[in-house]
């Protein structure tokens, strides 16, 4: 606030005491503005670190997929959606097959470079409701909302068929073998995932590189 004129001149009691809260207040609003830009910034800087945390606390370093912590709890999430509308849920184990030996061949290195490349593939072929995590080690999830089990078999035949057709340097072909159950009335995420992981210790032992689903009986 500027107050100016040619001559100094005196200005009655009244009249200096209004300016000065006038000015004072002119000081205050200005404090509160800077305050106001300034904490809105602050509350950005917080949002961006608080995303970049969550990003953190939720994905895999190493495949940049969601990490069993994550992956758990959309599991979970999508059970209770199921039981309540009644809808498919489907579950895919995979596992990549032989892993050990491309770890004691080509390095660990390239064990990590043929995990990511693997966990990208599959997401690349997933829609955007799929999710898909790193269950531990070279096996991976993905939750399937709205499929019941001769879809899920499908996705997981087209996961299973496209893995045989990507080249990963040095290596050449990758292979995984996969297990496929869907969400029963009563189901917890343990059960489901149970049968998911037996049907693929199933594909393990049919030979490898192919798809099983949960027997009927299960
Ligand atoms: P199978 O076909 O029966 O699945 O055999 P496999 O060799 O894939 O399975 P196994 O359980 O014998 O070996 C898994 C290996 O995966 C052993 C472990 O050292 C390796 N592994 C686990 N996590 C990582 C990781 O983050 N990076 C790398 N490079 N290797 C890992
Ligand atoms: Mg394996
Ligand atoms: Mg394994």
């Amino acid at each position: 606030m500027i107050c100016r004129d040619r001559q100094p001149r005196h200005l009655a009691p009244p009249l200096r005491y209004l300016l000065l809260q006038l000015i004072q207040l002119a000081a205050l609003r200005s404090a509160m503005l800077h305050e106001k830009r300034e904490t809105r910034h602050r509350y950005r800087l917080l949002h961006e670190r608080n995303t970049k945390l969550q990003w953190l606390a939720y994905t895999d370093p190493l495949t940049q997929v969601a990490n069993r912590h994550r992956i758990e709890q959309v599991l979970k999430a999508e059970l209770a959606i199921a039981s309540r509308n009644d809808t498919p849920l489907a579950l895919l184990l995979f596992d990549v097959d032989h892993f050990k030996s491309i770890n004691d061949t080509h390095g660990h290195e390239t064990g990590d470079r043929v995990l990511h490349r693997v966990a990208q593939e599959a997401l690349s072929q997933l829609r955007d409701s799929d999710h898909l995590g790193r269950w531990g080690g070279e096996e991976f999830v993905v939750v399937a909302p709205g499929c019941d089990l001769p879809q899920a078999h499908e996705l997981a035949c087209r996961l299973c068929h496209d893995l045989t057709q990507c080249h990963i340097e040095p290596i050449g072909q990758v292979t995984a073998s996969f297990g496929v159950a869907v969400y029963q009335p009563g189901d917890t995420s343990r059960k489901l995932v149970q049968r998911a992981d037996r049907a693929m210790y199933r594909a393990k032992r049919a030979g490898r590189a192919c798809v099983r689903t949960q027997e009927a009986y299960e």
